[in-house]
């Protein structure tokens, strides 16, 4: 299966922007953008990568600013660049605002679900627990990451799974942070409910949805 082999930090970095790609090591001093006394001179590295990274002050041309918002939103939900394109074809399908479906339909990919919840650090690390058979839709065994779960659905953790020690480091990781509003999590059954898509105001402001419906339609 294609995915993007391009470094984690390096994909924050280039949206200059912690896009939480890399589960626990987001929330500690070893995240390029902070301040770290383990690297010699103390300072974040919170500009773009490559050899002209801390030169580049150059503004980015219109083209570039609904680029680098497309691709910001497709970072932070691990999608390639064919899947994001049919999700958004999906999104201009459905009834109502294309922008808000689109985001609807990313935070409703089974393995984005399954980190919502807590079973897995990142997305990455939860896709993995689908792709490895750990987790069940409404008592199924689904491993196609890209699935996507509908309101009322209870994604569970499989005995095998719940046993791993990183999902149980991963559920008590998201306890201690808190869920988000859209689902219920029964942290000692290792399960949730996905109760409704989330709204629009639930999601991060960050996220500039209105500007790829503008690059798409160019
Ligand atoms: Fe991004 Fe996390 Fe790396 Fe920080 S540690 S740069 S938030 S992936």
């Amino acid at each position: 299966m294609a995915r993007n082999l391009e470094p984690k930090c390096r994909q924050c970095r280039r949206e200059r922007e912690k896009l939480f790609l890399k589960g626990e090591k987001c929330f500690s001093s070893k995240c390029a953008f902070e301040h770290s006394s383990d690297r010699q001179d103390n300072t974040a590295r919170d500009y773009p990568p490559g050899q002209h990274g801390q030169k580049s002050g150059a503004r980015l041309s219109d083209y570039g600013v609904h680029l680098r918002a497309k691709q910001k939103i497709r970072r932070v939900y691990g999608v390639l660049e064919g899947q994001f394109r049919r999700t958004f074809k999906e999104a201009e399908r459905r009834k109502g605002q294309t922008g808000e479906n689109l985001l609807q339909l990313l935070e409703a990919r089974l393995d984005s679900v399954a980190y919502r919840m807590g079973f897995g650090a990142s997305r990455t690390e939860a896709r993995q627990v689908v792709r490895h058979n750990g987790v069940l839709v409404n008592g199924k065994r689904v491993n196609i990451p890209s699935y996507t779960v509908r309101p009322g659905d209870v994604v569970a953790l499989t005995e095998v799974a719940r046993g791993h020690l990183r999902v149980k480091a991963a559920l008590q990781a998201a306890e201690s942070r808190g869920f988000p509003e859209w689902i219920a999590v029964d942290i000692k059954e290792g399960k949730g409910t996905f109760k409704a898509m989330p709204m629009r105001a639930e999601l991060s402001p960050t996220l500039n949805e209105g500007l790829v419906i503008e690059l798409y339609s160019k």
